[in-house]
């Protein structure tokens, strides 16, 4: 079965720790069976996004059939993180937004006029915005939804579906808010069970933090998938097929 990791991180190191460099990235996936992953950075929550941005392209550009990368901009920097961002989306390797409230040191409420414009510029490149979710103080499942409120035309996607506290909220938040979507990364069978029961497989879509451990947090990601007792059309969608959606795959197909 087709597999989209919309949740991995593709970077060489994070902070002393060495990660897994291209010639252990792609064998990973193909090991589990990961088609397409989503490549967000994880230094470049901490340095200079653009040089990170213009890294994470050049990385995914050796493989654009099977990497995706997604931008990241720090919002506390105000309008030139909204001009970083559209730089980075109107490259069309670039399909979606990463943002880390926790690395990033920012609550979205604190710079509420920047995140604003931030996901109005994601909206207008039709580009989903992917939230670190459920560690307070700054990126409680509750803080991420609520930026889903702030402009409804964007697509918001928590990056752990409540991970373990706030997943029970997070299938409430998913059936009020028809723009924001889980990602199903960390927590445990039951609980993706509890997510599609409360707001459909088309909101729901998995991710396994791949890159910022090894492959083996891949397989134990992927089983708890496997386990946790969904028919096998829910199990497509959460597997592949929101993310296609939400990536628009369908119109315009990796190359
Ligand atoms: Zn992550």
């Amino acid at each position: 079965m087709k597999i989209i990791d919309f949740h991995t991180h593709y970077d060489c190191r994070w902070f002393d720790t060495v990660l897994m460099d291209e010639a252990q990235f792609l064998p990973g996936m193909d090991r589990l069976g990961v088609t397409i992953a989503c490549c967000s950075t994880l230094m470049g929550f901490h340095e200079d996004c653009r040089r990170h941005n213009d890294l994470m392209a050049a990385k995914c550009w050796k493989r654009p059939d099977r990497l995706i990368p997604f931008a990241t901009v720090d919002p506390k920097l105000g309008r030139p993180a909204v001009e970083e961002l559209d730089r980075c989306l109107s490259n069309p390797l670039f399909r979606g937004v990463k943002l880390h409230p926790v690395c990033q040191s920012f609550a979205p409420s604190t710079v509420r006029e920047t995140m604003i414009e931030i996901l109005k510029c994601a909206a207008r490149h039709g580009a989903p915005v992917m939230f670190h979710d459920g560690t307070p103080p700054y990126a409680s499942t509750f803080q991420i939804a609520a930026v889903a409120r702030w402009v409804p035309e964007a697509a918001i996607v928590l990056s752990h579906g409540g991970l373990s506290d706030y997943v029970y909220s997070a299938g409430q938040l998913l059936r009020d808010l028809p723009n924001l979507y889980a990602c199903y990364c960390a927590p445990r069978s039951g609980d993706l069970r509890w997510l599609v029961d409360a707001a459909g497989p088309d909101r729901v879509l998995f991710g396994s933090d791949f890159g910022a451990g090894t492959w083996k947090v891949l397989a134990e990601r992927i089983d708890s998938v496997m386990e946790a007792g969904l028919d096998p059309a829910s199990m497509e969608k959460v597997l592949h097929g929101t993310a296609e959606r939400l990536l628009h795959l369908q119109e315009r197909p990796l190359k």
